[in-house]
């Protein structure tokens, strides 16, 4: 491929012309093009996909747009390709670059703020205030990869040196697209100030940040960790990860077991990750005076909130948008340790080809899937080579 001087490559990573990416058209609708291999500029590099994992954030944006944000609208019949939760090699370095390698496996975050604005330079960089500033004459540098620009439902993407997190050889490409996942949930805790060791802590709705915030929680020392949920299944695998008692709303109260295991008093923390309607009054009464709650997920629908039980129990109230302050870098050194196992959370893997049918298990929840990883053909296979 013909590209810019002062862009490295190496022989051993040839770059074609063309890659196969897949294309938003209207809602829900999907097509297999051709795309031209973008090319990485200052402080960027050129990934090569392997894997990706399906988030459910990606089938909204499928199906209804917002989040995705694609020159100042929603993304429909924009030539978008959506996809964020991806891992991959480094293949190419733009100028300047000698933070990552070429042939470094790599997983990435999904936001670069603009790096200049009051919030990216506190570290919250996914609350960027020249959020999708990316476009026509304006470029604020702002990039968040299958939300504001191209992600990663294709073979091959740019991205800034500041979305990238070092990859331990030992780890699986399937679970390294989770460690944005395990980023997600630790940026939380780090927003309610840090979760202090042999605290208590509830974790509502076991998705994927729930389980992971489960497993999180546990190696930073919580003593309870509590998981509420509605599928058995799901909850299993909670215990798994660390969770010291399970609660399945649909045959108990949670609110009064919580307040049971924790001696009437409630717990420390909670992090809210069922996005339920009363996910939020819920986690006010489980939690204890003084106590802090952090929100990260959210219901479609605007709901009452009773402010005054809030107010009188000093309950602190924090709302979390993706992955901030380099929780995935903290979250890779916890997966590369092995303080816990994320694999668990994975339950299928598709070629690319397949990502319509992959989107279908993830959206369905086809044979109680969680995490639902597609690879690129080249990277197919790979896992099974490593394990002999
Ligand atoms: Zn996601
Ligand atoms: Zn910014």
């Amino acid at each position: 491929m013909a590209l810019p001087e002062d862009v490295k490559t190496n022989p051993d990573f040839p770059i074609p012309e063309t890659m196969k990416a897949w294309v938003l058209g209207d809602p829900g609708q999907l097509s297999l093009v051709d795309k031209p291999v973008p090319v990485p500029g200052r402080a960027e590099v050129l990934v090569r996909i392997d894997a990706i994992a399906v988030c459910a954030t990606d089938l909204e944006i499928i199906y209804n747009g917002p989040p995705a944000l694609i020159q100042g609208g929603d993304p429909f019949n924009k030539g978008f390709t959506p996809g964020h939760e991806y891992m991959g090699t480094v293949v190419a370095q733009g100028p300047g670059v000698d933070e990552y390698k070429i042939g470094e496996r790599v997983t990435v975050e999904i936001h670069a703020g603009c790096g200049q604005c009051k919030r990216c330079r506190e570290g919250m960089y996914t609350a960027c205030h020249n959020y999708g500033m990316n476009y026509g004459d304006v470029d604020k540098g702002h990039r968040a990869n299958g939300f504001t620009t191209d992600g990663g439902f294709c073979e091959y993407q740019v991205n800034n040196i500041n979305t990238l997190v070092h990859v331990a050889d030992e780890m699986s490409d399937e679970e390294a697209t989770l460690v944005v996942t395990a980023g997600t949930s630790l940026y939380g805790l780090t927003e309610l100030g840090g979760l202090v060791a042999g605290e208590s802590i509830v974790v509502s709705g076991p998705g994927p940040i729930g389980l992971l915030g489960v497993a999180v929680a546990k190696a930073m020392g919580a003593q309870p960790v509590i998981l509420t949920g509605t599928r058995d299944n799901r909850l299993e695998i909670g215990t798994k990860l660390g969770a010291d008692h399970v609660i399945n709303v649909r045959s108990e109260d949670a609110v009064e077991a919580v307040r049971r295991l924790s001696d009437g008093k409630g717990v420390d923390y909670v992090l809210e990750c069922s996005g339920a309607p009363n996910g939020l009054n819920d986690a006010a009464k489980m939690v204890n005076r003084g106590g802090k709650i952090c929100l990260a997920a959210f219901p479609h629908e605007e709901v009452p909130v009773d402010v005054a039980y809030l107010v009188r129990n000093n309950i602190y109230l924090y709302g979390i948008r993706g992955e901030g302050k380099t929780a995935t870098h903290r979250a890779e050194a916890f997966m590369r340790q092995k303080r816990f196992d994320a694999t668990l959370v994975h339950t299928h893997t598709f070629p690319m080809s397949d990502l319509l049918e992959a989107l279908r298990y993830a959206k369905d929840r086809v044979e109680d899937a969680i995490k639902v990883v597609v690879k690129n053909e080249h990277a197919m296979g790979k896992e099974a080579e490593a394990a002999e």
